[in-house]
């Protein structure tokens, strides 16, 4: 049900890999009406379409490093337009500390201000756990798992029905370079928000059950859980 709140709303979510952080963005999106921008999912787009951006990418992304942060900026500006009044909710980006200024210049270029930082905090080995039953829909990008959010119909998205994937990027040796890319990116960028956006940082416990998440993440943000229907 889309209670889309009445101010705009922009905001930043964090989480290691596997935290969960994509199925939450995708929830919050559903219920209030935010735009997703998900800089991980429109790498991969542009790696299946195989468009030149797309070649430049792939490499970064099949091994589990960082895209240089001159793509991410190509790709950020290609996709994102004046979001007016529409929410918008930011996963995956910025992740260096250079990606930082680049978040400020689009606040600054697009008139929007982020309202909050969520941070979903789950240990690396429990994340590591999580990703190994992660499915994924090759053409919307939905994600699942198969012991804690599967599908209506095993191996296939409710969405539009495709037959749904590992992320080849989801291998033993991959996932343990991302998680390592994380530790070391992730606290700097939450200690500079701290430091000079105090009171926007908002912690979010991903180790509880979905919905708890959800509901922390709501009340983290000062949104009305959506009516049940
Ligand atoms: P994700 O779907 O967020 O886990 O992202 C998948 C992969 O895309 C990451 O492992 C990185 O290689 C790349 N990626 C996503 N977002 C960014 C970003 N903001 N900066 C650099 N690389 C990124």
């Amino acid at each position: 049900m889309d209670q889309t709140p009445s101010a705009p709303l922009h905001v930043v979510v964090f989480g290691r890999p596997g935290s969960g952080k994509s199925s939450l963005g995708e929830r919050l999106s559903a219920a209030y009406g935010f735009v997703p921008v998900r800089t991980g999912e429109l790498l991969r787009e542009a790696v299946r379409r195989g468009d030149d951006l797309g070649r430049r990418v792939a490499e970064h992304l099949k091994d589990g490093h960082l895209v240089p942060d001159p793509l991410i900026l190509e790709l950020l500006e290609q996709t994102l337009k004046d979001p007016g009044h529409t929410s918008l909710l930011f996963d995956g980006f910025p992740r260096t500390l250079g990606q930082v200024p680049l978040l400020d210049e689009f606040e600054r270029t697009l008139h929007f201000q982020i309202d909050a930082y969520l941070d979903v905090q789950v240990g690396r080995a429990e994340a590591t756990a999580r990703m190994t039953g992660r499915r994924v829909c090759p053409e919307c990008g939905t994600t699942y798992h198969v012991v804690s959010k599967p599908p209506k119909v095993e191996g296939v998205c409710d969405r539009d029905g495709t037959r749904l994937e590992r992320r080849p990027d989801d291998t033993p040796a991959t996932i343990d370079q991302r998680q390592d890319v994380y530790d070391r990116h992730a606290g700097p960028i939450l200690d500079h928000y701290r430091r000079c956006e105090p009171g926007k940082v908002r912690p979010v416990d991903g180790g509880k059950p979905f919905p708890a998440v959800f509901a922390e993440a709501c009340a983290a943000l000062g949104l009305a859980p959506p009516a049940a229907h």
